[in-house]
Order: structure tokens, then sequence, then C-alpha cells
């Protein structure tokens, strides 16, 4: 079955997190899933992408040559963001070794590109072209790494995802508070009407 890419599976607010977001409840082993597990999606993802991290990528437009070819690096890539930030997030700060294989992952999405990126003002390159998206995703992820960036992830208490949290107060809780937040609301509130049989006997 096709994903619908909805505006709600890009809440991570920049395109290294919404792609580590695709790897759906990392925290639950009997219900995760992978959103890219068939690697079509991965093109259909970057066409949705393009759209909706357009500020981010400057304009550009993102490009999937062939989606079985990169898989491997783009899931490279992903898993050791999501590994060394979501570590970052959780033990306040970014481990050597962690980052060492993530430079990897990042390394080998860029590798025989030719690319030109960090033009000012054009962070990801000229946008008269399209970018390949294994080389966007790496230079999205290597944007992370400031200090002052990484204090902004945030890991949603309801779904586990990561999201960069720009509210100015830094007081966003939740990765979507329209999907994550409600259904939360909603759990609290089922809890509150609907006394568990235990519950009811103990009373
Ligand atoms: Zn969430």
């Amino acid at each position: 079955m096709t994903v619908s890419w909805t505006p709600h599976r890009f809440t991570g607010g920049v395109l290294a997190l919404d792609t580590a977001n695709t790897v759906v409840l990392r925290c639950d082993p009997e219900k995760t899933f992978d959103r890219f597990a068939d690697p079509t999606e991965i093109a259909r993802f970057a066409a949705a992408a393009s759209g909706f991290r357009a500020s981010e990528l400057g304009g550009r437009a993102l490009a999937v040559s062939s989606p079985r070819t990169i898989a491997p690096v783009v899931r490279s890539i992903r898993e050791t963001t999501d590994y060394l930030f979501r570590g970052a997030v959780q033990g306040g700060g970014v481990a050597a070794d962690n980052l060492a294989e993530f430079l990897r992952a990042c390394a080998d999405g860029l590798s025989g590109s030719q690319e030109a990126i960090s033009i000012p003002t054009q962070p990801f390159g000229n946008a008269a072209m399209p970018i390949a998206f294994e080389a966007a995703l790496a230079v999205s992820a290597l944007s992370l790494l400031r200090e002052d960036t990484i204090a902004r992830i945030r890991i949603c208490p309801n779904c586990a995802w990561l999201f960069l949290d720009r509210s100015r107060n830094s007081s966003r809780l939740w990765c979507d508070m329209a999907v994550c937040g409600n259904r939360q609301k909603a759990s609290r509130h089922y809890r509150r009407r609907r006394p568990t049989a235990k519950e009811i006997a103990n009373v």
C-alpha cells in the first residue's frame, strides 16, 4: 500500500528529522515499521519533501535517480541521524563514536556529487537544478550539528518522533499538537470516563 505523505509526516521541521521519522514507533519492537520498506516510497517522500521543505532547501527540488540504488545510503544516514540525535537529547551530548558513524554515512551521501553547497543564502546550492536526495539528506543532517540546534531537538512523548522545536520559548511538547497532543488528551479523557474492571473492583 502506498504511503500518503501528509503534512503530519513532515513535522520533524527539517529534512533529516522528517526522514528519521519514516520509521514509525521506533521504541515499540512489536509495532515498529519502516515507511521506506518499499524503496519506491523514497521517491514519493522526496517529491513531497521538495514542497514541505522548500524553505530549508532554498527552493531546490529533490531528485531520486534510482530508489533501489540509493536506499542503502538513505537508510544509513537516516539510522545514524536518529541514533546520534536521539542519544544527544536523552543523554545531553553527542557521543563521539556515534558521530563517527554518522559522518561516514553523510560522506557516502555526498560522495561522487558535483554539487557546490553552503553558498551564502543557498545552503543546498543552486536552486536552478534539482539536488540528489541522498546529498540533500546529508547536508540537512550535518546542519543539525550545532549546539544551539541540538538544544532544540525534542522527542515526542506520544510517538517518539524527533522534531525541532522552533517555538520562541522552546516549549513545544508534541511533534504535532493536532495529532499526538489530541491523542494524549483523548486517552486521558478515556481513562477518566471508563475505569478499568480492576479499578471498579477496588472501589
Ligand atoms: Zn508525535
